[in-house]
């Protein structure tokens, strides 16, 4: 694994800050913010491919990453943490993107639902939500990172408080792996509008009102993350 000390990023293609000293790595990793989504995505290519991965969730932005990410790189790799409970537009644009781009989308996933409920209860997203979150998205993504030294992830800022101090780049202390949000200063606008040029597959679900989308049983129609663990205090899922 790439280690923060070890993160330098040798590139011709923009001025990048260079690799700060050993005993600043962890706290000052390289500074992306100033590059563009391609080049953020670039850069990691260049610097960690082919142990980097991008998790993805079929929700618009996973749309422009993929799209984006392999007209950089076509070998490049995609992971999905499948909970067995995701929308039938979810499984469908997970098959359109795999058809549309000829790739293999790596999946993850906790134990069965039938094991889930013989070990925890029934409904157990009702009961307790961080624990069902745990088990079907928290511990399969860290299987997703075992061979990994970077990963990527579609957060954008404006999507909540939350998400609003999301860095391009960040060592995730979580997993233990270098972390990148190529469109972390992306809006709304900013993704639609790529989709649109680019006539990318995207979730049908976001034409009907859910900006956001996870499982069935916790999401909900909304803007931003509204929708998402609707009227609970729950706002993450644990992955981030
Ligand atoms: S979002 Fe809901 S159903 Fe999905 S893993 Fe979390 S609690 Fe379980």
């Amino acid at each position: 694994m790439l280690l923060p000390r070890t993160l330098g990023l040798r590139s011709s293609r923009a001025a990048v800050q260079e690799e700060p000293p050993l005993n600043m790595a962890v706290a000052s990793p390289p500074d992306l913010e100033h590059l563009s989504a391609q080049e953020v995505l670039a850069h990691m290519v260049e610097r960690f491919h082919p142990r980097l991965s991008v998790a993805c969730s079929f929700q618009k932005e996973g749309s422009v990453i993929m799209d984006m990410l392999l007209k950089i790189e076509p070998t490049a790799r995609f992971f999905t943490l499948d909970t067995s409970v995701l929308f039938p537009e979810t499984y469908d644009v997970w098959r359109q993107m795999e058809k549309r781009y000829g790739v293999e989308i790596e999946v993850y996933q906790g134990p069965s639902l039938a094991r889930q409920a013989a070990l925890h209860g029934d409904e157990l997203w009702n009961r307790e939500p961080d624990k069902c979150c745990d088990l079907r998205k928290v511990k399969p993504l860290t299987e997703a990172l075992a061979d990994v030294d970077a990963w990527m992830s579609g957060l954008r800022r404006d999507q909540s408080p939350a998400r609003a101090k999301t860095p391009k780049l960040v060592w995730d202390h979580k997993n233990e792996r270098w972390k990148a949000s190529p469109l972390a200063d992306w809006t709304e606008k900013d993704v639609w509008r790529y989709i649109a040029e680019n006539d990318v597959p995207y979730n049908d679900l976001h034409d009907r009102g859910y900006a956001s989308i996870g499982c069935t049983h916790c999401t909900l129609p909304g803007t931003g993350r509204e929708g998402r663990w609707a009227r609970t205090g729950k706002a993450e899922c644990g992955l981030h």
